[in-house]
């Protein structure tokens, strides 16, 4: 099928860190569901010096509701579309393609008691345009966001958070990581590590296990791939339509 690229213009790149941006744009998006991605097209220099259009997928962090679409990114050294985005002033244009794809979605999920959504960098985004969705509310009783990151002035969206954890006090928390520095009452480390040690259910104060609890992890494939490792080891397994299970994924690199 080919791809549909529709126009979108910059409303506000907001720098957040030497690396991280929130973007903000218009664009007449057709319906999707929280957590969804799009391919981000920007046109750029290529190595021969000529420009080129290189597009890569990006989760919302808005609703399907929201006026503006955001995306939260960060530059990588050398990458053609991260450092395209975090060139872009306000009115600039971009390109994104449509519809919105992609599985990380709450009706994916099953019913369960305590939903967890553990994240590493900007891997948390697509859990923001769920938590501001009312279904989430809803069918959990308890959701745990698990904020991962190598320092902790990459704790960005703290705003968001706090509205959520004044909102929601007895059914949201909010568990940062900083694994490059220390910082008292924050937990230090890898996920998986953490959650092996039983540290992670320490701080949370509930237990991870197969009969009410859903893993969403989103972020980068070691952190996926050992936590689903450590899992393993509790009998919690993949989740499948065919074949219903424990844990969601959604790999960003
Ligand atoms: C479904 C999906 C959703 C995604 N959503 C987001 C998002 O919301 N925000 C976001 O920042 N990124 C997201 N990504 C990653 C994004 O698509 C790009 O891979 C990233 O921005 C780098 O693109 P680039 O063109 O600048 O570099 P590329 O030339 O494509 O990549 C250069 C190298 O950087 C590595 N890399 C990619 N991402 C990172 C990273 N974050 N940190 C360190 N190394 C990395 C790649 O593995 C590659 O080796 C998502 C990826 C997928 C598959």
């Amino acid at each position: 099928m080919a791809t549909n690229w529709i126009s979108a213009t910059v409303i506000e790149n907001r720098q957040l860190t030497d690396r991280h941006f929130a973007l903000i744009f218009e664009a007449k998006l057709l319906p999707f569901k929280a957590g969804q991605f799009a391919r981000l097209q920007v046109e750029v220099l290529n190595d021969d010096g000529e420009l080129e259009k290189f597009a890569n997928p990006y989760s919302l962090l808005n609703t399907p509701n929201d006026k503006y679409a955001e995306v939260y990114f960060n530059t990588v050294t050398n990458g053609k579309v991260s450092n395209g985005l975090a060139s872009l002033k306000p009115g600039d244009t971009l390109e994104i393609a449509q519809p919105c794809v992609g599985f990380f979605v709450l009706s994916q999920i099953p019913d369960v008691k305590n939903l967890w959504m553990l994240s590493t960098g900007t891997g948390v985004g697509p859990y923001f345009s769920m938590l501001k969705t009312a279904e989430v509310w809803e069918r959990f009783e308890k959701i745990i966001l698990v904020h991962a990151v190598p320092i902790a002035n990459e704790l960005n969206y703290s705003d968001l958070i706090e509205k959520f954890t004044i909102e929601y006090p007895e059914q949201f928390q909010f568990i940062p990581i900083v694994s490059r520095e220390d910082h008292e009452g924050i937990l230090k480390g890898r996920i998986p590590a953490l959650i092996k040690s039983g540290e992670l259910e320490a701080k949370a104060g509930i237990e991870i296990s197969k009969e009410d609890s859903h893993i969403m992890q989103c972020g980068n494939s070691g952190m996926l791939k050992d936590t689903k490792e450590v899992l393993k080891e509790r009998g919690m397994d993949r989740h499948l339509n065919h074949k219903p299970g424990h844990i969601s994924s959604e790999q960003y690199f």
